[in-house]
């Protein structure tokens, strides 16, 4: 008996940063402030109280659904989701089904591997449960602050096949977002929150078996989220040796992730889908777009450079290594620092390259302005006084005296030029790149 495939399929819901909730005038921005102060009738759910949605928050989904190339359907609507949970004070949570403002999306991770994006669609959150002893007894306090607050989910295929992937596809969200300048996405905070499905195919002399379908929650952080699946891989597998349970209608399963225990834990059982007795929401209209709508916010997309592109643009633009363009595209401040350093000087000793290396390995003190570290780099010699030719020569004459360098790079062993990168920075104080070196051989 042996695992054949591993199947994730991860849900993502992201607070949206607007100025007001979804569909009241309250202040969205929640966290940390004082329990119950920016509640309206409206989020607190009184009977009568309409909604009116945020239009910002519609544009926020649909700036992410073109992002990564989705579909905008022309008709969307909302949709209540009846359940009854304390958190949820009109006993439905306002959210999208049938058809939800993008579909069919898709996210490259660094491997090359697409993961289809299914939906992205809005959402109102809950309120805030607080679980508390106050003298002696247990209570349950709420917070309604949170209650309404814009919510993107962002729904994908189950076509995640390892934890790494699944970390590796939440790293890219979250930048994403960030990059769109539509959410904090803090994991910590709970801006950010995500929901991995896993389960199992198993073979077994010769016929194929799956587990049944776990939904992971609790988990605010990306070390967690791949924690847990790791957890649940090995679990389900133990599982299905010892009963034999195959995956069924209805047997789907909700567990936790306990840090403390460094486990998954069952909590309730899922409702199928069919519980929640979705039906259009009466007191919103449907949104009907127009094609002039949505190129406007095709161009709107244009005019943000995404992670990616902007990855690609400081190889071309800089001479970056593919490594250096990573991590300094990771961050859009980090990007934007590095590039207005660059533009106070990129001439004589001070190139592109030697700046992405001081900035990448922290070469400099904290907090200094682009001019302050152009300053502290001259005043700090790290850069050589030696010529571009002359380093060029130095590499030539180091390549002739080093074959066997040249020939594992020729094997596909690039960091077998990191030796000649050292030699040159002992000989000249000159921080070269493994691009400079490798160009050199012919
Ligand atoms: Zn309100
Ligand atoms: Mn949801």
């Amino acid at each position: 008996m042996e695992i054949s495939k591993i199947i994730i399929g991860i849900e993502v819901h992201i607070e949206l940063k607007t100025l007001s909730k979804m569909f009241c005038p309250c202040d969205n921005d929640h966290f940390g402030k004082e329990p119950n102060t920016q509640t309206c009738p409206v989020c607190l759910g009184l009977p009568g109280a309409l909604p009116v949605p945020n239009k910002k928050a519609i544009q926020d989904v649909i700036l992410f659904g073109l992002s990564v190339g989705s579909e905008i359907p022309w008709y969307s609507r909302f949709d209540r989701k009846n359940y009854y949970y304390p958190d949820l004070p009109k006993g439905y949570q306002i959210s999208q089904y049938q058809n939800p403002l993008t579909i069919n999306g898709k996210l490259t991770l660094d491997n090359g591997k697409i993961i289809n994006i299914t939906r992205a669609h809005l959402e109102e959150d809950t309120a805030k449960l607080l679980h508390e002893t106050i003298d002696q007894e247990e209570v349950t306090l709420i917070d309604f602050n949170r209650s309404g607050v814009p919510l993107m989910e962002i729904v994908t295929e189950p076509e995640i096949n390892c934890s790494d992937e699944a970390k590796q596809y939440l790293e890219k969200i979250r930048q994403l977002v960030r990059y769109l300048n539509i959410s904090d996405a803090d994991m910590e905070k709970g801006s950010m929150r995500c929901e991995p499905n896993v389960n199992l195919e198993i073979k077994d002399e010769g016929k194929i078996f799956y587990t049944p379908i776990v939904e992971l929650k609790n988990i605010n952080s990306f070390r967690f989220a791949k924690k847990a699946i790791d957890y649940e891989i090995k679990r389900q597998f133990e599982e299905f040796q010892e009963k034999r349970i195959e995956k069924s209608k209805g047997n789907k399963q909700t567990r936790g992730w306990n840090e403390s225990k460094g486990k998954t834990v069952p909590q309730r059982e899922k409702e199928e889908a069919n519980d929640y007795r979705y039906f259009p929401e009466p007191d919103i209209p449907p949104i009907e777009w127009k094609d002039e709508d949505i190129l406007n916010y095709e161009s709107r997309i244009m005019n943000h450079e995404l992670p990616w592109n902007k990855k690609k643009r400081f190889i071309d633009q800089y001479g970056l290594s593919d490594y250096q363009a990573k991590i300094l595209t990771e961050e859009k401040e980090v990007a934007d620092y590095y590039e207005e350093t660059v533009r106070v000087r990129d001439i004589g000793d001070i190139r592109g390259v030697e700046i992405a290396n001081i900035i990448i390995n922290k070469k400099a003190p904290d907090n200094l302005s682009p001019e302050q570290l152009i300053e502290w780099i001259l005043s700090n010699k790290v850069v050589s006084k030696t010529s571009d030719e002359d380093i060029v020569k130095l590499i030539d004459k180091l390549l002739l005296e080093h074959p066997e360098v040249v020939e594992s790079y020729k094997k596909g062993k690039v960091q077998a030029l990191g030796m000649v990168v050292g030699l040159v920075k002992k000989e000249t104080g000159a921080i070269v790149s493994i691009e400079k070196i490798s160009q050199r051989i012919k």
